[in-house]
């Protein structure tokens, strides 16, 4: 897949076809890749820091305390993230998620949550903002992002057991801490709160069911995630994956399930509801249902690199543009350009040629 990656420094500084039009492009709505799938969702990363050495994300060996982390000067300041989040809007972004790293680690964060619920559609409504954390901030900040503008969040969760989950997140946080979290955004209005789960077989596959126990019925969505070949460090396997028919087949025992239609194209979630109304969950399956035919996500790195795809090699840089001097039309023919141009589809044709590329960590690149 590197050949379809076209960094923007070559191609607007080298290459014969500029990437930024001679003449400024003015968006009005939907933009179409070269599979014909229209941009819809913007993950913005605020922060290549976390406070977690998740094994499937940081692993502790290789994010130790030698690893460099951006410079502060490199992230995108809250301007350029706003003035990026308005040009995308521009391009059809119906939605933005706060992603990185620990998103709740960046300083004054509910401030950049308050001036993207500025932000607003073609079709005249507010961008929908939502945001992803392992929640060890959100019992102090869910109140503050409430009245940012903050709708939904999603918690990351990977066992109920203390000792599973303690030794998941690599830095021995316990889980009561992130249920008061989760129970705080409750409090403070976020609504249809995810709780996502990586699951990773012989690691933390015997808590699926608890977890679903334990949030059956609490109006929040568990999502279990097939551990996926993200970033070069993480030592992925397929045998470590448990497809997520298993995961509906173990919950499915204990409390039936059924199917429940998407809510809208390119949903990333399978959805499925307890038989019984006592609720809902998701299964996310990049591994063993590869979802790109439909995917409309585009990434923008904590330094303002664009990704079209988590398993990509290389971003274009966007943030070149940014401090430029280009304006808001030019940039918006330069995203117009890469997104036109884009073919990604790396989980369905993942293979072991591919699974030994050197991709960008999710932790950069944004989850
Ligand atoms: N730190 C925040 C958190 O953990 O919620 C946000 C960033 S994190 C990269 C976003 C999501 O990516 C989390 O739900 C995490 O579990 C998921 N994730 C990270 N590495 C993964 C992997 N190798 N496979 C599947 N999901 C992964
Ligand atoms: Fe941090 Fe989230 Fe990655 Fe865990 S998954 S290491 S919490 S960024
Ligand atoms: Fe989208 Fe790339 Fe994931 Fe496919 S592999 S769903 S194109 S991000």
């Amino acid at each position: 897949m590197t050949e379809r990656i076209i960094p923007i420094a070559d191609a607007h500084y080298n290459a014969g076809t500029p990437l930024v039009p001679a003449s400024p492009v003015l968006a009005t709505g939907k933009l179409a890749d070269a599979r014909a799938r229209t941009l819809r969702d913007l993950r913005i990363s605020v922060t290549d820091r976390c406070n977690f050495r998740c094994s499937y994300c940081m692993p502790p060996a290789v994010f130790d305390r030698n690893f460099q982390f951006l410079p502060h000067s490199s992230l995108l300041t809250f301007e350029e993230i706003e003035r990026m989040a308005r040009v995308f809007a521009t391009h059809g972004v119906e939605k933005i998620r706060i992603t990185g790293g620990e998103p709740l680690l960046r300083r004054n964060i509910e401030a950049l949550i308050g001036m993207l619920a500025q932000v607003r559609t073609v079709h005249d409504r507010p961008v929908e903002i939502t945001l992803t954390t392992n929640a060890t901030l959100l019992a102090r900040k869910a109140g503050a992002l409430a009245a940012a503008g903050l709708r939904r969040v999603t918690v990351s969760l990977d066992a109920l057991d203390d000792a599973v989950f303690r030794a998941m997140n690599g830095a021995d946080f316990p889980v009561a801490d992130v249920l008061a979290g989760i129970d705080a955004a409750a409090t403070a209005g976020l609504r249809s709160i995810k709780v996502n789960m990586v699951v990773k077989r012989g690691v933390n596959d015997h808590e699926i069911v608890p977890m679903a126990r334990h949030f059956r019925g609490s109006g929040h969505i568990v999502r279990f995630i097939e551990f996926m070949d993200v970033g070069a460090s993480n030592g992925w396997r397929l045998d470590d994956v448990v497809p997520s028919t298993e995961v509906i087949a173990r919950i499915d025992e204990q409390f039936p399930l059924e199917p429940v239609a998407a809510q809208y194209p390119g949903e990333v979630a399978r959805r499925w509801r307890y038989a019984d109304g006592s609720g809902e969950i998701g299964v996310i399956s990049s591994v063993s249902q590869p979802f790109c035919s439909s995917c409309n996500r585009a990434r923008l790195s904590t330094e303002g690199k664009l990704f079209t795809c988590l398993f990509a090699t290389a971003g274009h840089d966007l943030r070149a543009l940014l401090r430029g001097g280009y304006s808001d039309e030019q940039i918006s023919g330069a995203i117009s350009t890469l997104w036109s141009q884009r073919s990604d589809r790396y989980s369905e044709i993942r293979s072991e040629a591919t699974s030994g590329l050197r991709r960008i960590e999710m932790s950069y690149i944004g989850g």
